[in-house]
């Protein structure tokens, strides 16, 4: 069986599920695993089954930038995606946010005894063509089996480095009054694919996640000069979420709900859950403050480097107005403060 092109280099018929016996079993397991891994990232560091990737240096006038995400989406396989693109994507757009350049990644698995071969080597192949999709190497790796019960099928953590020119960090305390505030496209679809999926609704069409790598849209950013202040994905917890969390007590962001881009379809699909679009999450869209006078350009380039079904957005400002707030004027012309929600709005959604 293949995915993305790729045969999986183990016989599936034969070792249908990950096991954890005591003696051969398990190290069994481990070797296959072990194939999978390395015939999806046929590096140099993964051949050489080292403790450890040695990496040297970032170049002259760079800095390094490191992070990390644990992935447990229920379910693992949605539309649009499954838990190794995210798994990849995530992290990536992390370093994105950073203004760097993704370079390296590590994955970490750990599986439940019993989860299904075939599963696993669609989650390992999917991870393989996000990284060649996002231009990263996933240089090191790890794999645990625990016991049955004891983890929902496949747990998984990516850490990951990337290099930024020193003088294109992208920090939120560069926000300042005066910003205009971006938005790369349509928000809400990851979470209203997965709860979609895991509710059983069905729409007149599916609603795909946007998960999608992200550099090569922020990098389009920084190479056409634009000021960026900062970046910020939206995952859990959505835009109004990240807004919240870039407000400091000496600005504050005012957002226009007109402004900010939602489809029909995932407009409706909040209403049927009870669910705030500007809350959903997201796992291809970010928020980006640049310098106003840069407003114009950037949605240009984001709009010719985003994917073609969604459109870029100015949909707020920086100001001094409510110092510490983040102001909603909403389709009603009422205004309303965001604020963090209070508790999980949504689990396992990445
Ligand atoms: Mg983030």
């Amino acid at each position: 069986m293949s995915f993305d092109g790729l045969v999986c280099p183990i016989p599936i018929s034969d070792y249908p599920v990950v096991t954890l016996a005591h003696g051969g079993g398990g190290r069994l397991t481990r070797q296959l695993i072990d194939r999978m891994f390395r015939a999806v990232h046929d590096n140099e560091w993964m051949v050489e089954q080292h403790d450890g990737a040695v990496l040297g240096a970032p170049p002259k006038d760079h800095e390094l930038v490191f992070t990390t995400d644990s992935f447990v989406v229920s379910p693992m396989v949605f539309p649009g995606g499954d838990i190794g693109k995210l798994a990849v994507c995530g992290t990536v757009n992390d370093l994105a946010m950073c203004g760097a350049i993704p370079r390296y990644l590590s994955c970490a698995f750990v599986i439940e005894e019993g989860f299904e071969m075939e599963a696993l080597w669609r989650v390992v192949s999917s991870m393989g063509a996000t990284a060649r999709e996002a231009e990263v190497v996933i240089v090191t790796g790890d794999t645990k089996v625990v016991s049955r019960g004891q983890a929902d099928g496949l747990f998984i953590n990516t850490s990951g480095v990337g290099y930024v020119e020193t003088s294109r960090v992208a920090r939120p305390s560069s926000v300042r009054e005066g910003d205009a505030v971006l938005v790369n496209g349509d928000v809400g679809r990851h979470g209203i694919a997965i709860m979609a999926s895991r509710e059983g609704l069905e729409f007149e069409t599916t609603i795909e996640s946007d998960c999608a790598p992200l550099a090569a849209q922020t990098r389009a950013l920084l190479d056409a000069g634009v000021d960026v202040r900062t970046m910020r994905d939206l995952t859990r917890g959505g835009l109004a979420t990240a807004c919240v969390e870039l407000c400091r007590d000496d600005i504050s962001i005012a957002l226009d709900e007109r402004a900010v881009p939602v489809r029909e379809d995932v407009r409706g699909g909040c209403e049927l859950l009870g669910l705030d679009p500007l809350y959903v999450a997201n796992e291809g869209r970010f928020v980006a403050f640049v310098a106003a006078e840069h407003a114009d350009r950037a949605l240009e380039v984001l709009a010719e480097t985003g994917p073609d079904d969604t459109q870029p957005a100015c949909i707020g400002r920086v100001t001094t107005e409510a110092p510490g707030r983040v102001v909603l004027k909403a389709v009603t012309g009422s205004q309303r403060l965001l604020d963090m929600l209070s508790g999980e709005q949504l689990p396992r959604i990445c």
